[in-house]
């Protein structure tokens, strides 16, 4: 089946292998498991460069939002203008059309601590993060914060890097493993947890009453995305 992004409707893909050598080591990836992640980081549209992490995000704010058409494309509809918006850390390839919607709100990471997110309760429609809870201390807690400040009936998308066949290991007393390149490694960007098939119950855990856990090919390519009811 021909695979089309959801950011921008091409059908074109090209596929780089960003993940290195010590992070499979340190994450203890099977060959498959590097695989898919390769994938989910590498695998990019040619005609927006949106990896797929990316694009099973915008595939995610789209369903949520109950628009049939490519986030480029959404972002003139009165459904996409009308929703308040928090976006955690620069949401990927997202970020340069997410930013110029009228009600949207940007939080660079690490200046904008997901522990104590610095907006009022109940004041978004939809947050939306992408590889950043992992890097979070205490994600339980950040995601409890992302649910105090929506609004009720909000909703949040996500994407953090998932191994689906283990569970969820926090990486408190191992080695430090970091994502991001090689040449620019900060503290900020330490992986805290390292997340598994258990994704779910840390929404859950955090106060959220619904979560769906969203393919746009699966397993490279899933996002979140859960519902404050
Ligand atoms: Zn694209």
């Amino acid at each position: 089946m021909t695979m089309l992004c959801k950011v921008c409707g091409c059908d074109q893909f090209v596929q780089h292998t960003p993940i290195w050598p010590d992070l499979i080591r340190d994450w203890q990836l099977t060959p498959s498991e590097a695989e898919y992640i390769n994938e989910q980081q590498g695998t990019c549209c040619r005609g927006c460069g949106s990896n797929l992490r990316s694009i099973a995000l915008a595939s995610a704010v789209l369903q949520c939002l109950q628009l049939n058409c490519t986030l480029i494309e959404s972002i003139g509809t009165d459904r996409m203008c009308g929703s308040s918006i928090l976006e955690i850390n620069e949401a990927g390839t997202l970020h340069p059309f997410l930013k110029n919607l009228p009600k949207h709100e940007f939080g660079a990471y690490p200046e904008l601590d997901m522990h104590a997110i610095p907006y009022a309760n109940d004041s978004f429609d939809l947050i939306i993060h992408s590889d950043t809870l992992e890097h979070v201390p205490n994600p339980i807690h950040a995601l409890v914060e992302c649910y105090r400040v929506l609004k009720p009936s909000g909703s949040m998308c996500f994407t953090v890097p998932i191994v689906v066949g283990r569970m969820s290991r926090d990486r408190a007393g191992l080695s430090k493993s970091y994502h991001g390149q090689i040449s620019t490694r900060q503290d900020d960007y330490t992986v805290h947890t390292e997340f598994g098939a258990d994704v779910w119950t840390y929404v859950l855990q955090a106060g959220f009453s619904n979560i769906e856990v969203h393919s746009f090919k699966y397993p490279g390519a899933l996002s979140i995305i859960a519902r404050k009811v």
